[in-house]
């Protein structure tokens, strides 16, 4: 294991989707040897329950269109932190590289003269992909695997729907519940056949996890379903051997 992160400076550290199972050795790490952990409300419960009881707890939960901290309020607690010469754990759900608003802390941070280090953690999509038990590329059928958000801070996200809607493409859409009825759309508009298989993969890895399979005719119907985070896998479909799901159920039990 590599040495300690030193004083004065943050460790971004990606959580995975929820299972503990998929915290990093690394991630693990850095949770137990950190002064203060400030996470969001995407990291699960029992990765949560992994840092111990003398560490800080700092929640800036937020989720989109929910109630949230800004994100310059949550910029300050972080460099503030760091200042006081504490061991800070920046703890973001899943990769803290995707749709995670990096970046902006890792700005702020050199701003302000502090230093960091990412530790990447496994990301809704191949958690969600293994839970259906497919691939995200597969010979053959798509040589190229987009990761997009459903929406950005312009209102819906605009993506490269033309490329998209070629048989064979596979997207892991983030943040696409809202937008599940404008992507359709969009698909469909541009030649993408309605029964493109589709997959919403909610909560994936956690108790709660539900699997919707669905085409993209019905994928707002499917979306709709989910209350919790969800994934929408477009162009994969579950895989009718669940020996992937029985497994990760017996190792979490
Ligand atoms: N950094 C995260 C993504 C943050 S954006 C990652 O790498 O996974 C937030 C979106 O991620 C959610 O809207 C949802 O689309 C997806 N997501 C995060 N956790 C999830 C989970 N446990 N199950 C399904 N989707 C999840």
């Amino acid at each position: 294991m590599s040495s300690l992160p030193p004083f004065n400076s943050v460790t971004f550290v990606g959580a995975g989707p929820g299972a503990a199972m998929h915290l990093t050795l690394g991630a693990y790490h850095a949770l137990t040897h950190a002064d203060v952990v400030i996470h969001d409300r995407l990291v699960g419960p029992e990765v949560l329950a992994l840092i111990p009881s003398h560490v800080t707890r700092i929640d800036v939960g937020k989720e989109g269109f929910g109630p949230s901290t800004s994100q310059s309020s949550i910029n300050a607690t972080v460099v503030a932190q760091a200042l006081t010469g504490r061991r800070v754990v920046r703890l973001k759900g899943g990769d803290c590289g995707i749709f995670g608003r990096l970046d902006e802390e890792i700005e702020a941070l050199e701003a302000a003269g502090i230093g960091f280090a990412i530790l990447p953690g496994l990301t809704a999509a191949t958690v969600a992909a293994a839970s259906i038990g497919q691939s995200l590329t597969r010979r053959g059928r798509n040589a190229a695997l987009r990761i997009i958000t459903g929406h950005d801070m312009a209102g819906f996200a605009d993506q490269d729907w033309r490329g998209l809607s070629r048989p064979g493409e596979v997207a892991a859409i983030y943040m696409g519940k809202r937008s599940a009825r404008f992507i359709q759309g969009r698909l469909i508009m541009h030649g993408a056949s309605g029964d493109t298989p589709v997959t919403v993969v909610e909560n994936t890895s956690r108790a709660e996890e539900r699997v919707i399979a669905a085409t993209l005719a019905t994928l707002p119907e499917a979306a709709a379903k989910a209350s919790g985070p969800a994934i929408i896998l477009f162009g994969l479909a579950p895989r009718e051997a669940k020996v992937a799901i029985n497994q990760l159920k017996e190792v979490r039990a």
